[in-house]
């Protein structure tokens, strides 16, 4: 279990410290609106209405003690800047900052954050990929080129064992897990078989799952 620290409490930053207090962490919400605060007070294990602007308020509530720094604040992007830049004089290791565009990003990397996060490009890019694939779920990208992909298993390979597809050699993908109604089998063997509805979890080029999954 860890603590983290969330700035600007925004659709963005409020789902970031949601979601870590449910992975059973320890989670401080900070923003200037006390309307956004009392929203998570509950919720969160801690919560202060504050400007992050303030380097006297960023250390009165501890930052350098965290085990990561979240900069949430959409925006404002001086204040998302000027908090980073903040944080990072303060020897603060790791800090994700959001990033509106590539540009932006390039200057919190300069300033000192660890990891910037770009959640609207992402989100356009998975709904774009989801929306244009009647098959794929979800995926990660690995790289440009590769990817992990969650797909409905495909016609022709229901009713067909993993060995006998022999996805490896064919496509040069993958299957890291097949699951099966609430159930799932990681790391299926050659025996594993596909059965209609299944849902493939499989890695590998992006070229090559899509052809895959089509
Ligand atoms: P999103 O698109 O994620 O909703 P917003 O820019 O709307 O992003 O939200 C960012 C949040 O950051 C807002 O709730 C805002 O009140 C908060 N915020 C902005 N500046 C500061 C600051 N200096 N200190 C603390 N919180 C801030």
């Amino acid at each position: 279990m860890g603590t983290y620290a969330v700035i600007g409490l925004g659709r963005f930053g409020a789902s970031v410290a949601r979601t870590l207090t449910a992975l059973g962490h320890e989670v401080l919400g900070v923003d200037t609106s006390p309307k956004k605060v009392q929203a998570l007070a509950e919720m969160l294990a801690h919560v202060v209405i504050a400007d992050a602007e303030d380097e006297e308020t960023l250390r009165s509530l501890g930052m350098g003690n965290f085990d990561g720094v979240v900069v949430a604040i959409g925006q404002d992007l001086e204040a998302n800047i000027l908090v980073t830049v903040m944080l990072s004089e303060m020897g603060i290791k790791n800090i994700t900052a959001k990033a509106q565009t590539e540009l932006h990003g390039q200057v919190l990397e300069k300033v000192g954050a660890s990891k910037i996060v770009y959640p609207e490009e992402d989100m356009g890019v998975k709904v774009a990929k989801s929306i244009s694939s009647e098959t794929i779920l979800d995926f990660i990208e690995l790289s440009p080129s590769h990817s992990i992909v969650e797909f409905i298993a495909p016609k022709k390979f229901v009713g067909k064992t993993l060995g006998s597809l022999n996805l490896r050699a064919k496509y040069g993908i993958s299957v890291l897990a097949i699951k099966k109604g609430g159930r799932i089998i990681v790391a299926p063997g050659a025996d594993g078989l596909v059965t209609a509805g299944d849902l493939l979890v499989v890695v590998g080029e992006n070229d090559a799952v899509n052809r895959c999954s089509d």
